[in-house]
């Protein structure tokens, strides 16, 4: 078997590098390409040329547009990134009969509500990002062979993130104001590249299991208290940080404006998920605990 991965080098795209190398040969790519390969996600016809030459059985889909308040002003790019260039996969994947996996946002949704959310509740994007991850989503259902992981609050020990930002940000002040009324779930690259591997295993014979599922470590949390247990668990660990817990405030997403507006709500029921692939998904405390320790000190 030959899986195609797009978007190597980016959290989840580096995890899947390990956790899908024991099920096959993989060409991974990035944006640059290699060896006349196109990883480029602006460049549809290079992509498309790509997987044809490849032939791949599976592809796994982890580029995107990320950055969710830039994507305000550079709406086209982030179309075609999340939703154009996924398309392409679809389309080509389709005709190869090769599964096709991709990862979609939270940020699909309104965010009203205070209850987790299954797959098929309205959809809502507040966001360019939002709404250009769900255009990906949709194109990608296209495929017939397609799994689509909705997930939330991405982290990992390589890359850009939360609890990366707040340990920076907790050596460098002594006081801090996060966001204390968006609720989600903390999830790490390392558990979706887990998954994918286990789900790949899985709809091998079993074409029924396609589909759209959330995929979230369990529990929940703010913005607020996610930083402060952080905070927190590397102060006990010995890490030198100024800023100490009681001086971690908890502010409104009014009081801290964003060109993006990001829901209040990110809570996603993965009922669906544990169920259709007999998954246990660990609190998302386990998986931060475990970033904290793979994290090089200081
Ligand atoms: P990252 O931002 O870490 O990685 C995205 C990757 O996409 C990077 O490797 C980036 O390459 C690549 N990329 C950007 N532009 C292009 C392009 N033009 N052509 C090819 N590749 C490109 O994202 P994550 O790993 O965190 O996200 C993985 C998936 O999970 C995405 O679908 C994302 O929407 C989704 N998701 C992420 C969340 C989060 O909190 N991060 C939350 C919910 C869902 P380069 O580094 O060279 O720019």
């Amino acid at each position: 078997m030959k899986i195609l991965l797009f978007g190597k080098n980016g959290q989840v795209g580096w995890e899947l590098q390990r956790s899908l190398a024991p099920l096959a040969e993989i060409v991974a790519l990035d944006q640059e390409g290699a060896d006349g390969l196109c990883g480029d996600f602006t460049d549809l016809a290079g992509l498309a040329e790509t997987v044809r030459r490849v032939a791949p059985e599976v592809i796994v889909n982890a580029a995107a547009y990320t950055a969710v308040d830039k994507a305000e002003s550079e709406p086209e790019l982030a179309q075609a990134i999340n939703a154009r260039a996924p398309a392409v996969l679809a389309e080509e994947a389709g005709k190869l009969g090769a599964w096709l996996v991709h990862y979609s946002t939270d940020y699909v949704f309104d965010g009203s509500g205070d209850t987790p959310r299954a797959e098929n509740a309205p959809t809502g994007p507040l966001s360019v990002y939002g709404r250009t991850k769900l255009a990906g989503e949709q194109a990608v259902a296209g495929c017939a062979r397609h799994l689509i992981f909705r997930t939330s609050w991405v982290y990992a020990a390589r890359g850009a993130n939360f609890a990366r930002t707040m340990l920076r940000l907790a050596a460098e002040r002594d006081h801090l104001r996060v966001v204390g009324d968006q609720i989600g779930a903390p999830t790490g690259a390392d558990l979706l590249a887990d998954v994918t591997a286990h789900a790949l295993r899985a709809v091998t014979g079993r074409p029924e299991l396609a589909g759209l599922y959330h995929l979230a470590a369990a529990g929940e949390t703010s913005w607020h208290a996610y930083a402060c247990f952080v905070i927190e668990q590397a102060r006990e660990a010995g890490r030198p940080l100024h800023v100490r817990p009681e001086r971690i405030e908890a502010i409104p997403t009014s009081a801290y404006p964003t060109p993006a507006r990001r829901p209040l709500n990110s809570r996603l029921d993965t009922a669906r998920l544990r169920s259709a692939f007999g998954l246990h998904l660990p609190d998302w405390r386990d998986g931060v605990r475990r970033l904290l320790d793979e994290l090089p000190a200081g």
